[in-house]
């Protein structure tokens, strides 16, 4: 028996995320030490202060269940941004939220719909409940949003989107997405995955919370993965209308963010220096890099989140595996229709500058 052949559809062909590679992996592979991983986005800070003492705190706690509500958590972000705690779903990660969002709206009979060269999550969920992926051709390699709407059908469930968009680092305005918003018919879900936006600059930021009252059918998605540092513990949250948020909670697993994460998430949520000085790194970095690229007459796509895309105009993958043996592990993309590129997460000052001598020495520039 091939069981293959009795695995729904969907799953017959689909191919399992790629995650960027592990440096505990590099270092049995090469026997290396010394590696930096700027692969997949995560802070290179390390674990905040606020987030370990919580931790430390939480140790006694955790022979119990989690709170499956998340009280303490969702008290913390209703405050902090304005919200009311029945508008919030929790997730084990943003991930969780997005795969959650498929399995409580669409079904093999429904669309959705979502930019070419975005997040790789949304074309996995859609074809993993075995709906029709709906992909939009790029516009300068972001969501084309007119596009959007006019492939919008009667089948339409879903659209996904993310602001920033990860792997190509491009940008919607607030004017674009409430222009967008306003025009996306009422019975068709929006998701929007800002999973990056504490790196965009406060004046820039898109208000999405206040949209809400406006776009009832609009779901935001964030996570503790990227800026907040909790990418290990797999914590993120998503806001709605508290009528939407009531069918993602019947679909949740019940004890889906585990006790170290809320207490963790309910620290750092406030723990505003942390997060300023993340961004403030993160500004400085992404400049240090797209000066570089500048100065070198490298392309690369100018970007909003804790990473940049560069276009090497050659096949990605040798480059890619000349920095793994100088200890430098970024992300080739190739799994986007992007194999000429390379996506670089933006580390500390040093991490930043050990990777631009190893692209030097390798390119020769
Ligand atoms: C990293 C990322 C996420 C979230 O990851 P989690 O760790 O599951 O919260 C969501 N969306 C985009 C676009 C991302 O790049």
């Amino acid at each position: 028996m091939q069981y293959i052949n009795i695995a729904n559809e969907g799953v017959k062909t689909l191919l399992p995320y790629q995650a960027g590679k592990p440096v505990e992996e590099l270092e049995r592979e090469l026997g290396i030490s010394n590696i930096i991983k700027l692969a997949s986005n995560e802070n290179p800070f390390g674990l905040p202060e606020s987030a370990k003492q919580a931790i430390q705190a939480e140790l006694d706690n955790l022979t119990r269940y989690p709170d499956s509500n998340g009280f303490y958590f969702k008290q913390a972000v209703a405050k902090k941004f304005g919200l009311n705690a029945e508008q919030i779903t929790l997730g084990n990660g943003s991930n969780d939220l997005l795969e959650l969002i498929a399995h409580t709206f669409a079904n093999e009979n429904d669309e959705i719909m979502f930019s070419q060269y975005a997040f790789i999550v949304y074309p996995l969920v859609t074809q993993a409940i075995n709906a029709k992926k709906v992909e939009i051709p790029a516009k300068n390699y972001g969501a084309n949003l007119d596009a959007f709407l006019q492939a919008i059908t009667d089948k339409t469930k879903l659209i996904y989107l993310a602001n920033p968009n990860n792997p190509t680092g491009s940008f919607l305005s607030a004017v674009e997405i409430s222009e967008f918003l306003s025009n996306v018919p009422e019975q068709v879900i929006v998701v929007l995955d800002e999973a990056y936006t504490e790196f965009t600059l406060p004046e820039e930021r898109v208000d999405s919370f206040a949209l809400l009252n406006k776009h009832k059918n609009l779901v935001i998605c964030r996570t503790l993965s990227k800026a907040y540092g909790l990418a290990g513990l797999r914590i993120g949250y998503a806001v709605s209308s508290s009528e939407i948020a009531d069918l993602f909670n019947r679909v949740r697993q019940p004890f889906n963010c585990n006790s170290l994460a809320l207490a963790a998430a309910t620290a750092v949520i406030n723990d505003d220096s942390f997060i300023a000085k993340v961004a403030e790194n993160n500004r400085q970095g992404l400049k240090l890099l797209e000066d570089f690229f500048t100065t070198k007459g490298l392309s690369y796509i100018p970007s909003k989140g804790n990473f940049v895309m560069l276009d090497l105009q050659q096949p990605a993958q040798p480059i890619y595996q000349a920095l793994l043996h100088k200890g430098v592990i970024v992300r080739p993309i190739a799994s986007y229709g992007l194999p000429n590129h390379l996506r670089i997460s933006i580390g500390l000052p040093e991490e930043n500058q050990r990777f631009i001598d190893a692209l030097s020495e390798i390119l020769k520039i």
